[in-house]
């Protein structure tokens, strides 16, 4: 845990300094949970977006992008279930005047008892040595059976809690089990009450309720209410997608795990729309081609798993979590929902316009079924990040042993892609030369030209942001128009003419390998 703890201090601490993420008014001691992409961070984050984009819209026919608007008309929000089912159950801490959510305290009570679990596991599979057979010492040790025994009940009281809306049971469950203030020990708690997660704001020409805005918490109603708009603009036929990426609010109750749980962060949706009755077939599709496209970027399969709701929301009736193993445990990513029709009927009887689509095929009308993708982009951001944060052992310049941070992005979405460096920075054939060399590749790519400090610095440099190419213009570039391309992860380095520079460094980031 303490390692673990390390690790997410040291991505943090990275993304400072290396300007990929700044607290937000930072100079006012900050604003909690909002966030600012700093120079590399806005370029990751870009790539991010732009390889999801192209592999959920542009590679499919039948989905299209859109970008609605944030603000949307408040019968919006009435329709999804938003104003009356978007709450997270909270409760304060009368002594430290802490918030927290109930259900998180009751799960963080449930992961300290399958940590005990793991534990005796490790102890045994040491005193047993080769002969230990985990299976069965699940099944028959009496310590691991009186946790798991525990778990389940607090799980089934838990769901069913949470399921009815019960709060008073959620206040007794945590007292039953006397859950403490994690941060001072206290157990002088406030009852558990319903707390709505989203921002509302006020139109300025109309006074009172009827004027009440809300900041969207989702993108996916712009989706829906534009749902017949884009079918008959685009004369898609069932099923398709529409896919938007775009800025969500939430006034989250604990937003403490730096960009992982933020009050405005990006989501990336996609809402398929299928004939009803096959939306079983077309949620696994979408489980599968979700967890490709993570693998796809270098995630290390151990690192991503699926994870089955016990809680569905109000509309889904099957939904399943990407989960990724940050550094502070396994936690949500992306979620798969199968949304059924609730939300275009909902919008259909709330606003009296009818949202059908008639098949031809089948030769009738029908409230189309959805399956929806959503992932944070933030959260992808920190996974990405948390993943290939590295630090290695490498031979320098001499050739003796010496550390260096690296991040090993996947090179089609790291910020820049080839860094164009003179050896000298006081020799002007050298500069004139290199930035000759910039000045053809800047087109392509993102490219960096860099002349300051010592050779060896600028490529650790590089390598700290994540840069997969280094072009070296040196004396010999004068004489015979070649250069070195240094590759940041083998670290070998190759003797190329200047005019193969940008086929070799354009195969090498190219997003068609991701695909
Ligand atoms: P959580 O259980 O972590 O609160 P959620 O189940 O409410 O998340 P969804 O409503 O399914 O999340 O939203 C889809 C995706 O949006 C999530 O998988 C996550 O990546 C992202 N997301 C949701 N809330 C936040 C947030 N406060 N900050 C950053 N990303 C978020």
């Amino acid at each position: 845990m303490a390692q673990q703890n390390d690790q997410f201090k040291k991505v943090i601490a990275h993304c400072k300094e290396y300007g990929f993420v700044f607290q937000s008014s930072e100079i006012y001691d900050g604003l909690s949970a909002a966030y600012d992409y700093g120079p590399y961070g806005v370029e990751l984050k870009n790539n991010i977006k732009q390889y999801w984009w192209k592999s959920m819209v542009q590679m499919h026919e039948n989905i299209v992008g859109i970008d609605a608007a944030i603000f949307m008309h408040p019968k919006t929000w009435k329709a999804s279930g938003h104003v009356d089912a978007f709450n997270d159950p909270l409760i304060d801490n009368k002594d430290s005047k802490k918030r927290y959510r109930a259900d998180q305290l009751i799960e963080g009570y449930v992961e300290k008892l399958e940590a005990k679990i793991k534990k005796e596991v490790t102890k045994a599979k040491k005193r047993f040595g080769d002969s230990f057979d985990e299976e069965k010492y699940m099944l028959e040790s009496p310590r691991v059976l009186k946790y798991k025994e525990q778990i389940e009940d607090i799980m089934a009281r838990f769901t069913k809690a949470m399921g009815d809306g019960d709060m008073a049971e959620l206040k007794a469950i945590i007292v039953d089990l006397d859950i403490a203030d994690p941060d001072t020990g206290s157990r002088n708690w406030t009852d558990v009450r319903q707390f709505n997660l989203m921002f509302s704001t006020q139109l300025g020409n109309i006074a009172g309720e009827e004027g009440k805005l809300y900041l969207r918490p989702e993108t996916a109603q712009g989706i829906f209410v534009n749902f017949l708009n884009v079918q008959k603009s685009t004369r898609q036929k069932i099923p398709f997608g529409i896919a938007q990426i775009g800025k969500a609010f939430r006034n989250e109750i604990v937003a403490r795990q730096f960009i992982f749980r933020m009050r405005e962060f990006e989501q990336m949706e996609m809402q398929f729309f299928v004939r009803p009755g096959e939306e079983m077939k077309w949620y696994k599709y979408w489980k599968e081609a979700r967890l490709k496209w993570h693998k796809a970027l270098g995630t290390p399969e151990e690192k991503l798993r699926f994870h089955d709701h016990d809680n569905l929301a109000h509309y889904a009736n099957a939904a399943v979590d990407i989960e990724f193993e940050f550094p502070f445990g396994f936690k949500e990513l992306e979620g798969i929902h199968s949304r059924t029709d609730f939300d275009l009927s909902s919008h259909q009887e709330l606003s009296g316009k009818k949202l059908q689509y008639f098949d031809a095929e089948l030769n009738k009308n029908y409230v189309p079924y959805v399956v929806e993708t959503s992932i944070g982009c933030d959260r992808m951001f920190l996974a990405v990040l948390s993943n290939a944060l590295q630090e290695e052992t490498v031979p320098d310049a001499k050739g003796k042993e010496s550390t260096r941070t690296v991040l090993k992005l996947h090179p089609a979405i790291a910020p820049v892609k080839c860094a164009v460096l003179p050896l000298l920075k006081n020799k002007e054939e050298l500069t004139t030369k290199a930035r000759a060399v910039f000045d053809t590749l800047k087109y392509s790519f993102n490219c960096q030209y860099d002349e300051k400090d010592a050779i060896g610095r600028r490529y650790r440099r590089q390598d700290a942001i994540g840069t997969p190419y280094c072009v070296t213009i040196d004396f010999d570039t004068l004489e015979d128009d070649t250069v070195t391309i240094r590759e940041r992860d083998s670290l070998k380095q190759i003797r190329v003419p200047v005019s193969e520079v940008e086929a070799i460094v354009r195969e090498g980031v190219d997003m068609k390998s991701l695909f």
